[in-house]
């Protein structure tokens, strides 16, 4: 719904921005590919050490396989519940190498450590920075105000929390996973299964996990983005904001019935900072406003320097 007041800035009504209003799709589709490689192998490393490895001892003992490296048949000896514990703490090993790192390889245990998916989270920011300088463009006033790209301080700090509820939700994820798997293990292994029966039911249950990391990447990639262009537009000293909801992208001319309340309403910076995304996978975004009749003084933007 274009705005036709002046003040304003008319709404690009192309079909695809308005079922991607932020335009971030190609960074969810990166982080998603990136996730997706990682529980991959992870995945993989699970079969090798149950089947190849046969590190639960489930397959009939042969005369070659007790020949074979050092690692094989690890916990074969132990009782069940040794050997559950053994597993999730090789699993968690794991999870270190591969969910829980750095870009290069190195272990994560807080926010801000560089855990590879803030690359996307960085893109995520950058675009809505620039996004928001673009929709301040018509404002000359307001602009002047803005700081150098995400230096300031001020984008430091929100930077800093959309890492942190990046990372807490990874953590709470894996946590739910090595859950799973060890319900899982228990089962499996008071059932008797054989080495592949058991690889694929720990496998499937990777894949949920996995997928469940898909959502977070989009939700995450929308929170950054939207913390990026807010906090431009405080530091600009814009008023308010006027939201943008998503359409759906299976309907024409509907947009998300959760997010449709939104809808072209004004709200205050304070306001609409916590209301997005409004639920996973939510695209929503806001654009500038300015009270109407009101022109925009720069006495007003001082509060974001
Ligand atoms: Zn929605
Ligand atoms: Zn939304």
């Amino acid at each position: 719904m274009p705005c036709t007041c002046h003040n304003h800035l008319a709404v690009n009504v192309s079909r695809v921005n308005r079922i991607d209003p932020t335009r971030t799709t190609p960074i969810v589709s990166r982080w998603v590919k990136e996730n997706k490689v990682r529980w991959n192998a992870l995945k993989l490393a699970i079969r090798k050490k149950i089947v190849d490895e046969d590190c639960f001892g489930l397959k009939p003992v042969e005369h070659d396989i007790l020949k074979m490296t050092a690692n094989v048949r690890d916990y074969a000896f132990e009782s069940n519940p040794k050997k559950i514990e053994s597993f999730m703490d090789w699993l968690k090993r794991m999870e270190e190498r591969g969910i829980l790192t750095t870009s290069k390889g190195h272990p994560v245990t807080k926010a801000g450590q560089g855990l590879w998916s803030e690359t996307y989270v960085d893109s995520a920011f950058r675009e809505g920075i620039r996004r928001a300088e673009q929709e301040l463009k018509p404002y000359p006033e307001q602009s002047k105000f803005l700081q150098a790209g995400m230096g300031g301080p001020m984008h430091a700090d929100a930077l800093g929390l959309v890492y942190s509820r990046n990372f807490s939700s990874l953590k709470s994820g894996l946590a739910q996973y090595e859950n799973t798997l060890s319900q899982e293990l228990a089962l499996g292994l008071a059932e008797g299964r054989n080495p592949r029966e058991m690889a694929r039911s720990l496998e499937e249950k990777t894949d949920v996990s996995r997928d469940k990391c898909l959502v977070t990447a989009r939700t995450e990639t929308i929170r950054a983005f939207h913390v990026a262009t807010i906090n431009t537009y405080r530091q600009a000293g814009v008023e308010g904001v006027k939201m943008q909801a998503e359409w759906l992208a299976t309907d024409d001319d509907r947009v998300c019935p959760k997010c449709e309340e939104l809808q072209g309403k004004v709200f205050t910076l304070d306001e609409i900072e916590p209301m997005i995304p409004a639920h996973p996978n939510c695209r929503c975004t806001s654009i500038p406003y300015f009270a109407e009749g009101e022109e925009a003084t720069s006495d007003e933007s001082n509060m974001g320097e």
